[in-house]
Parts: C-alpha cells; sequence; structure tokens
C-alpha cells in the first residue's frame, strides 16, 4: 500500500542521512580536535598579551590535545581517510606549537618581542553561522562559538563593526573542493599557485616569487567563479573573507566604506587572509558624472585599503575578485587585480565530465554515443545551464509516471535516457548570447593573464 511505501520511503531517508553524517569515532576525533584548539586560542591570547607562564600552560596542554586527537585510532578506512586533511592541519600546527614553546622557554626576553604563530590552522574565528547562508551550507553551520575570536583584541576596530563582519563575512570552510569543480583545470592551477601554496608554504614565497595581491575571475554568469572561490575557502589555510558587493553597496550611506575599512583591518590582524568580492563590478563601474556620492566614497575607500596591503612586505593578505561584467571595470580597479583569470564557457571534454558526474548515482541507459551527441547539442551552455538541464532531464521519468508516482517503487522508475535529454533541451537553453561570449574573448585577449 502506499502508507507503507511511504514509510519504506522515510526508512530510507534515514538511512542515508545516517550514512553521510560523521560516525561517532570520526565526531570524537572533531571533539578532541576544537578542544585542542580552545587550548591553543586561549595560549595565543596569552601569548598576545605577554603573558607567558599562561601561554606556556595552554601552549602545552594544546599540544598534548593535538597529539591524542591525531593518534586517535579510527576503525575503518573512510574514516582515516575523511580525518586526514584535519590531521595534516594539525600537525602543521603542532609543529609551529611546539617551536613556539620552545622559542618562549629558551629566550624569554627575545621571545616576548617576536610574535605568536598567527597562523595557526583553525585558531581563528568560528562564527555560529545564522546570517551566512549564503556562503555556508547547512551541513557545515553551526560551529560552537567557544573558541570563537575576541574582536575585542583586534585593533582599529570597532567592537560592533567587528561583530557584524564575524557575522555576515567571515566563513568557515565551505564544502566545495577542487574534486567538485569540473575542467577549469588551467584556473585551478593558477589559483593554486597564488593563494593555495603560498599559505601552505609561505617561507618560499617571498621577493620575487611573492604571490599576487589581486586576482580577477571573470567569464560568462554559471561558469564556476564563485564555486572556485569556494574552493578557494576550502582548501587554503586561510582565514576567508567573503562579500557581495551589492550588499555594501546597499548599506546605510557611509556604512559600506566603514565595513571596508573595519574589513581590511580584521583581514590584516586575522592573516593569511582571503578577501573575496562577488560581483565586483557593483563598486568597481566606470567612474560617471551621475555617480552618487556614496557610491563614489565606498569605491575611494576600497582603492584606499587596497593600495594599503602591499605596505608591508610580508602582509600575507590577498583580494580575489569575481565578475561576469569584467568590461565595466574601471582602470583603477584593473590595475590592482593584477592577475586576471579567464574562466569560459565548458568546452566539450569537460561538458562531458560534468555530464557524467551529473547523472552519476542516477538510473540511466546514456550510451558513449548517447554522451557524445549531448556533448555535441550543449555548445554554448555554461556549467549551470547543463546543470539545469540534466535537473530538467532527470525528472522525465517521474513525470511519466502521472497518477502512478505514490503507487510505484523507487526501483520500478525507468532509468533516465536520451529522450529526457533531448525534450529537456528544448526547455533549457544556453543562458549566453554568442554576442556576449564575444565580447569575453576580446576583453580576454586585451586584459586576461593566461590568454585565450
Ligand atoms: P555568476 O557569474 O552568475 O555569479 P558563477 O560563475 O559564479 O556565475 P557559480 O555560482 O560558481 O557560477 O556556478 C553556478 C552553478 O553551476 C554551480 O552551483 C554548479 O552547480 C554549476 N557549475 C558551474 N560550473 C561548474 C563546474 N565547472 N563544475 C561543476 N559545476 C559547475
Ligand atoms: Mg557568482
Amino acid at each position: 500500500t502506499s502508507t507503507s511505501q511511504a514509510t519504506m520511503a522515510s526508512h530510507n531517508m534515514v538511512r542515508t542521512r545516517a550514512a553521510s553524517s560523521p560516525s561517532p569515532a570520526l565526531e570524537q576525533h572533531k571533539a578532541l580536535a576544537d578542544q585542542a584548539y580552545r587550548s591553543i586560542t586561549l595560549g595565543l591570547d596569552c601569548d598576545d598579551k605577554g603573558d607567558r607562564p599562561g601561554a606556556l600552560e595552554h601552549y602545552r596542554r594544546g599540544v598534548k590535545e593535538l597529539k591524542n586527537a591525531i593518534e586517535l585510532p579510527l576503525p575503518t578506512r573512510q574514516d582515516r581517510e575523511k580525518a586526514e586533511s584535519l590531521n595534516a592541519k594539525m600537525r602543521g600546527n603542532l609543529e609551529q606549537i611546539e617551536n613556539r614553546v620552545k622559542e618562549l622557554v629558551q629566550a624569554p626576553a627575545m621571545a616576548s618581542t617576536s610574535a605568536p604563530p598567527r597562523n595557526a590552522q583553525n585558531v581563528k574565528p568560528r562564527v555560529p553561522s545564522a546570517n551566512v547562508k549564503k556562503a555556508v551550507p547547512k551541513s557545515e553551520a553551526p560551529k560552537t562559538s567557544s573558541n570563537k575570536l575576541k574582536v575585542s583584541n583586534l585593533k582599529n576596530v570597532d567592537t560592533a563593526m567587528a561583530n557584524r563582519i564575524l557575522n555576515e563575512i567571515v566563513i568557515d570552510k565551505p564544502s566545495v573542493t577542487w574534486e567538485d569543480i569540473v575542467g577549469l583545470e588551467g584556473a585551478k592551477t593558477a589559483l593554486r599557485e597564488i593563494v593555495i601554496l603560498p599559505t601552505l608554504r609561505p617561507e618560499l614565497f617571498t621577493g620575487l616569487r611573492a604571490p599576487a595581491r589581486g586576482v580577477l575571475l571573470f567569464g560568462p554568469p554559471g561558469t564556476g567563479k564563485t564555486m572556485l572561490a569556494k574552493a578557494v575557502a576550502h582548501e587554503s589555510q586561510a582565514t576567508f573573507f567573503s562579500i557581495s558587493a551589492s550588499s555594501l553597496t546597499s548599506k546605510f550611506v557611509g556604512e559600506g566604506e566603514k565595513m571596508v575599512r573595519s574589513l581590511f583591518a580584521m583581514a590584516r590582524q586575522l592573516q593569511p587572509a582571503v578577501i573575496f568580492i562577488d560581483e565586483i563590478d557593483s563598486i568597481m563601474t566606470e567612474r560617471s558624472e551621475s555617480e552618487h556620492e556614496a557610491s563614489r566614497r565606498l569605491k575611494t575607500e576600497f582603492l584606499l585599503q587596497f593600495d594599503g596591503l602591499g605596505s608591508s612586505s610580508d602582509d600575507r593578505l590577498l583580494v580575489l575578485a569575481a565578475t561576469n561584467r569584467p568590461q565595466e571595470l574601471d582602470e583603477a580597479a584593473l590595475r590592482r587585480l593584477v592577475k586576471r583569470i579567464y574562466i569560459p564557457l565548458p568546452e566539450a571534454a569537460t561538458r562531458a565530465a560534468l555530464i557524467g558526474a551529473l547523472i552519476q548515482g542516477h538510473k540511466h541507459e546514456l550510451s558513449k554515443t548517447d554522451l557524445n551527441r549531448l556533448v555535441a547539442s550543449t555548445e554554448g551552455y555554461s556549467g549551470s545551464d547543463i546543470t539545469a538541464l540534466a535537473r530538467e532531464a532527470s525528472l522525465g521519468p517521474i513525470r511519466e509516471l502521472g497518477d502512478r508516482l505514490m503507487s510505484t517503487s523507487a526501483d520500478a522508475i525507468r532509468p533516465i535516457n536520451l529522450r529526457d535529454f533531448a525534450a529537456a533541451l528544448n526547455i533549457i537553453r544556453p543562458s549566453v548570447s554568442h554576442g556576449s561570449l564575444k565580447q569575453y574573448d576580446t576583453w580576454n585577449r586585451s586584459y586576461g593573464t593566461y590568454g585565450a
């Protein structure tokens, strides 16, 4: 009956949810790590204040706790693989903290003037993410606030403003990884070089090798620019500030500027940091006569802060910006965003891989030939168009059921086939026009860093 099927369905749901949530062992691992970072945060606070005994006490406890977490035996291979990235970070931090302890013990006088290891991973704001809906997937939110950054310790930043920034724009590791992004190998390599490696091995990237301070991702809508930025946040060890320019311009007069100022001040103190500005075109457009006084001031403040980035040679801050309207950026902004990476529409191979990834896990009967045909008919489709297309096609077998929807078991639904895609192709059209595509190519030839 349909009730028993409903029960079955809800049963399945419970099962799949249980399978995707972390195992008890992993949860314990995470809890041990959190405990360690709480101790380290306390140590850093003492260290900042010059309280050597306090710092030593907390650091030493943190070291012990880090080791406990790293050495926690995990029963399954899956768990061990999942724990590895956190373990790698902890091993890095363990070394940093142990070195700092040595410094404090051996040369207390000198150590008190040198800075504590500020880039300790995870020793950074963990914000209850109520206001970060856009950037943080539900499963990630909310984190405990126990090791939340003490905003009162930040210099030159108004506490209330700092709190707002923490709530609105500091994001804690979105769940997008490099693997989720299909294709775009060139862009990934470039970003790795500019953002990830310098935060992992800062000592190698000095002098001539100093990483760029401004990077622009540009290209047609729906090609993965925002996704790339999130992956950068996920993969790098930097504190990640994410703000959409349109949210700045919507602030009260004067608020936007103040926010920009505080944002940069905070980023400077939480290095290494990445400031991601989505839709940068909405603040950095060509200056015009009709421009509102307030938006001009916002822009000016932004440029000023941006220039301040380079003032100290070992500042490790990066402004990462994205736009689908690069033509509207003015010279002043372009000059500062020195690396400009074109994120084009997906090529045939990328479209094939994307379609493959999307239908994976669903029953389908697309042959190799079918796939090739699909790839040919999706020329000009963006990544998000293709996602929409596959979504539409996947509904085909369901729609066909009509009244039988409630009485058909999941196993009995027919596989997705080429006809479903053919029907979907009529509904989902490419969202980027030929003309605008040409504009991107032209702009890339004149301003892009990596050529076409
Ligand atoms: P816009 O310029 O409109 O802001 P964007 O380039 O920032 O667009 P995203 O938001 O990153 O586009 O991508 C939109 C959606 O399209 C993603 O959520 C994803 O589902 C899909 N998508 C786009 N490109 C890719 C890709 N290379 N790999 C996997 N999914 C992609
Ligand atoms: Mg975007």
